[in-house]
Parts: structure tokens; C-alpha cells; sequence
């Protein structure tokens, strides 16, 4: 049956620069018509600099919420009317939903990440994990490794800007949940090493082996990869990254962000309309390659 737009038909999307290539628009439209929800999902092209006006129309034209993707994730905070417990902890928005008039911000990557990793088989109560990247993506996967009972859990980052985050974020974690945090130099190659080689999960959240980088590992040394490592790389695209090409030589059990991506729009939808995505569906239609 064709979708026709209606005048009851509402709006919402996706903000952040660029934003053409992304997939959430197919897949919540899909969503949406499976459902039959009279809504529409569209992508929005809004540098930090327009979203306070941007939010304004929004809230005016009584859109059901949005997603917010980089550039956007953390400046968009000082205009919601209220954050999630996770939001707060991670520090960055990704979904914002119009509750009567008030925007509230909530993170849904965290949520990604843990639901793609149990897919896996992997337990997370109980491990030991090293994360390699501490910015938005990397926050919200170590906050919720803590959450879902990650005994031990190691930070690499490097010393930049994002290194005082990145101890806040450690200190929290082991103020806020049970588990053991700390922040390792991700160029203490030794430090590094003896920290993967205790943990039994290795994630990176570190742009470095995206397409515009491929061909490189955020690994300074290969040595510690070993059979009984399962190895996560939030990239999907290029969907083996070299990091993953190295891991899987060494015996490590692998797989990309791709499923996180699906998984973290699936909390979002549940946030917006309070039902459950088509999950296998979508899957079959935009991530069977
Ligand atoms: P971000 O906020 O910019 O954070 C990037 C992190 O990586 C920071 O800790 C940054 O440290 C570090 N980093 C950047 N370049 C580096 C380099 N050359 N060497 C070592 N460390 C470096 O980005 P993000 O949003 O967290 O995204 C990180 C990755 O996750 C990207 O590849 C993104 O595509 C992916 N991602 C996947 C999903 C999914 O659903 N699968 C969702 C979100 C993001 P500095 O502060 O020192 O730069």
C-alpha cells in the first residue's frame, strides 16, 4: 500500500553535518510504515552554529524528536529542557524527544553498544575490557560496560584535549557503579599491552581505520591480539577495518559498529513512540551484507 502524507502527518529527523549518507532516515521511515505511524524521518544538515533556531522550529511545529550526530552531540545539551541520567553521564545527546513541549535528551549509543555485543554471545556482567578513545562514542560505551556490570574496565586516549574528560569519566565510573576504571596513555605501548592482555573484550572508539584512514590501527603493537580476545571496532565502514584484519589473524573473535548502529536507533524509535522497532526487518532490508 502507498504512504501518503497527510495533514495529521508529523516530523522529525536527523541533525548534524553532513548527514546525507545516513541510513537512519530508510530505516525509521521503514519503522514508521510497518507500524503504521503517520510520521516522517528526515535528515536535516545543521552545523552547531544554527541549532538553537533550528530547535526553536522544531519545537514550534511540534516535531516528535530528533537524533543528533557529530558535530552536534554535546552542544546540543544547552538548549534541551532536560537529560537522561545517561546523557548526563556520557555527556553527549543523541536523541531528543518532544515530551508536551519540553525537548529531552537522552543516549541511546550506549544502549547500541551493549545490546550488538550480547548478540555476540559476549557477556559483559563480570569481564575485564580495555577501550581504546574517550569522545562521545567511547563515553557512551564505557558508561554503559559499567552499567551492565564490566568488573574491570581500562581507558586509553591520548593526551589532548579530551584527556581531562577522559579521567572525569574514569573517576565517575568508579564513584557511580561498581566498576574499577582507569585512563591509560594510549602511546604507553607496555601499559596498553598488559591491560588487553588481561581483558577478554577490546573495543575501539577511535576514528583511526575509518575510510579515510584505512589501512591503519589505533594499535601501537599487534602483540597482545591472542585467541580468546573478542575484538569490537564501532567503525563500520569500511567493515574490516585493519584493526579487525589484524585481530582475526591473531584468533580473536570479530565485529563492527554496524549492529550498534541498528541497535541504537531501535532505542530511539522505543523512545519516540513507545513501541518496539521492526529490528529483524530492518536488518534483513539495510544491514544483510
Ligand atoms: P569523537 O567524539 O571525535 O571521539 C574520538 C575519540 O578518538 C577521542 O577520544 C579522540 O581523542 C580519539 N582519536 C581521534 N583521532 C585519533 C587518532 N588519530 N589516534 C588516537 N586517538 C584518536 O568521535 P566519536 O563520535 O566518539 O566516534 C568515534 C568512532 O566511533 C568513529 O569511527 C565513529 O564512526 C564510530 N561510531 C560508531 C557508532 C555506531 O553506531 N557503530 C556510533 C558512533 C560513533 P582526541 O580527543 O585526542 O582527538
Amino acid at each position: 500500500m502507498m504512504y501518503q502524507i497527510s495533514g495529521h502527518t508529523r516530523f522529525g529527523g536527523l541533525l548534524g553535518s553532513p548527514v546525507s549518507h545516513s541510513i537512519s532516515p530508510a530505516m525509521h521511515n521503514m519503522a514508521f510504515r510497518e507500524l503504521g505511524i503517520d510520521w516522517v524521518y528526515l535528515a536535516f544538515d545543521v552545523t552547531p552554529d544554527r541549532l538553537r533556531e533550528t530547535l526553536k522550529v522544531f519545537r514550534e511545529l511540534n516535531a516528535f524528536g530528533f537524533n543528533v550526530t557529530m558535530p552536534d552531540k554535546q552542544s546540543v545539551m544547552e538548549y534541551l529542557d532536560g537529560l537522561s541520567t545517561a546523557a548526563q553521564m556520557i555527556g553527549a545527546v543523541n536523541t531528543v524527544v518532544n515530551q508536551d513541549g519540553r525537548l529531552i535528551g537522552h543516549n541511546t549509543d550506549g544502549f547500541g553498544f551493549s545490546e550488538s555485543v550480547r548478540e555476540k554471545g559476549f557477556k559483559l556482567a563480570g569481564a575485564e575490557m580495555t577501550i581504546l578513545g574517550a569522545g562521545g562514542a567511547g563515553r557512551a560505551a564505557a558508561v554503559q560496560a559499567a552499567l551492565c556490570g564490566v568488573k574491570k574496565l581500562h581507558i586509553a586516549n591520548r593526551r589532548t584535549r579530551s584527556w581531562a574528560a577522559a579521567e572525569k569519566l574514569a573517576e565517575q565510573i568508579c564513584r557511580m557503579t561498581d566498576c574499577e576504571a582507569d585512563l591509560t596513555d594510549l602511546d604507553d605501548g607496555p601499559a596498553l599491552a598488559r591491560q588487553i592482555e588481561a581483558s577478554t573484550l577490546l573495543v575501539n572508539a577511535t576514528p583511526v581505520g575509518m575510510a579515510s584512514q584505512s589501512g591503519r590501527s589505533p594499535l601501537p603493537d599487534t602483540s597482545p591480539l591472542r585467541e580468546g580476545l573478542t575484538v569490537m571496532d564501532l567503525i563500520y565502514e569500511p567493515a574490516r577495518t585493519r584493526l579487525l584484519e589484524d585481530a582475526g589473524r591473531a584468533g580473536c573473535r570479530t565485529f563492527n559498529g554496524m549492529y550498534m548502529l541498528l541497535w541504537q536507533g531501535a532505542e530511539a524509535f522505543r523512545l519516540w513512540t513507545g513501541q518496539e522497532m521492526p529490528v529483524e526487518k530492518i536488518r534483513e532490508q539495510y544491514f544483510s551484507r
